[in-house]
């Protein structure tokens, strides 16, 4: 017992942020807007037909790759929303891979795709998992940062970050925690650094259907990136379920059989019941779509107004669930204190963004004082959230 019990690659990864921040809430009673899940579960048909799965023999291991129907779901969806931008056609049974959410699409992905010492670019500040799974298996993580106002794309610093030992970049559009959504450009230069560097790409685009301003485009349908290109997403927050955990992973027969190999000593299987309900989710009207973006643009307006008329600095996304803010003006200066104090202070939950910033002073900087607010709750609880933010003014 000599040496530390943990294995030393997972050294200060500690307990997650999210689950930290969803503890000191339920244990004071604070209004919750740190974690990303909805306070309303997603449509009722949908839930019911789990209850008619697990009433009609989807009890016992799904397939390895997924269920057959989902998996041809998942196919029509990509069609469906993005078929006129071209190459988004993908064999049910090669190129799609069902996953215990886009948690363990990533992890599968980065284990199988990354050798000890290969170099990963990743956007940063990053989801946490990212940084995990890339140590898991000894790779190097290397931040390209995003800074405010805009958290935007930094192309030169993307350029520069790529070396001979840079195996593959991990992007995430729309960006959590940032809110940020990479437009064409950027992703037309992503995709033309990939393919002069022969670069893999795994893209996290779990929020595709949470863009606000202009709409999302999957970097796999770029000139050269289909074949290069591990496509990942999860039916969490598109319909609301984020418990179910059902993800998937779109590519290349070849890539989706290198992910498929780590896939299936995690978990192999999950979800049986719930994968014929999210193939019915796939599948429901464009209205469901529509509506549901609707509903979190008009929550993210109000949270963003409340948060404004709070004092603090409001960096309004352009996609996904999540609002940065700086807390300079309300006399803060450390986003990890003034989360870890905002349930006494006036009984409400963030979550810090200098947790999803590497140990560097430049990359402290950016991120000290930022923090990151949900607004998939209930119009009233946002409003409340607000009011309460408001009595921090000094
Ligand atoms: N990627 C990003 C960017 C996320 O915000 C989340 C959280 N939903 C995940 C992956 C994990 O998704 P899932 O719950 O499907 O595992
Ligand atoms: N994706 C969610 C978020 O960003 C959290 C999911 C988790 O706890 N791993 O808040």
């Amino acid at each position: 017992m000599g040496r530390p019990l943990l294995n030393r690659r997972l050294d200060g990864l500690g307990t997650t942020i999210f689950a930290e921040m969803s503890a000191l809430a339920t244990r004071t009673g604070a209004i919750n807007l740190g974690q990303g899940f909805p306070d309303t579960d997603g449509p009722d048909e949908i839930r019911e037909a789990v209850v008619d799965a697990l009433r009609g023999g989807f009890n016992q291991y799904p397939p390895g790759p997924g269920h057959a129907d989902l998996r041809e779901a998942i196919a029509e969806h990509r069609q469906r929303f993005y078929g006129h931008l071209g190459g988004q056609t993908y064999d049910p049974d090669t190129e799609v891979l069902v996953t215990t959410g886009a948690t363990e699409a990533i992890a599968s992905a980065l284990l199988a795709l990354v050798e000890p010492g290969d170099e990963v670019i990743a956007l940063e500040p990053y989801y946490d998992s990212y940084a995990a799974c890339i140590a898991m298996a000894g790779g190097v993580r290397v931040g390209v940062p995003l800074r405010p106002p805009t958290f935007g794309l930094d192309v030169a610093a993307l350029r520069a970050a790529i070396t001979p030992r840079t195996r593959l970049i991990m992007l995430n559009t729309p960006h959590n925690p940032t809110g940020s959504v990479l437009g064409r450009d950027e992703l037309a230069e992503v995709a033309r650094l990939a393919v002069e560097h022969d670069l893999l790409v795994v893209t996290d685009e779990v929020y595709e259907h949470l863009v606000f301003e202009g709409s999302h485009i999957p970097l796999a349908s770029f000139p050269g990136m289909r074949e290069r290109t591990v496509t990942i997403s999860s039916s969490g927050k598109t319909f609301s379920f984020t418990g179910w955990k059902i993800g998937w992973v779109c590519a290349s027969p070849e890539l989706v059989a290198a992910v498929r190999t780590t896939k299936q000593f995690l978990t192999y299987v999950s979800g049986g019941p719930f994968q014929p309900a999210i193939a019915r989710a796939l599948r429901l009207p464009d209205e469901y779509y529509a509506g549901f973006l609707a509903d979190m643009r008009r929550k993210r307006d109000i949270l963003a107004d409340g948060l404004e008329a709070a004092g603090l600095t409001v960096y309004r996304p352009s996609g996904t669930y999540f609002i940065t803010t700086d807390i300079t003006p309300l006399g803060f200066t450390d986003g990890l204190d003034f989360c870890r104090r905002l349930p006494e202070l006036c009984g409400v939950v963030a979550v810090p963004e200098k947790v999803f910033f590497d140990d560097t002073p430049e990359a402290q900087e950016i991120g000290r004082p930022l923090v990151r607010f949900a607004f998939c709750k209930k119009e009233s609880v946002l409003t409340e959230a607000a009011e309460r933010l408001a009595t921090l003014r000094v």
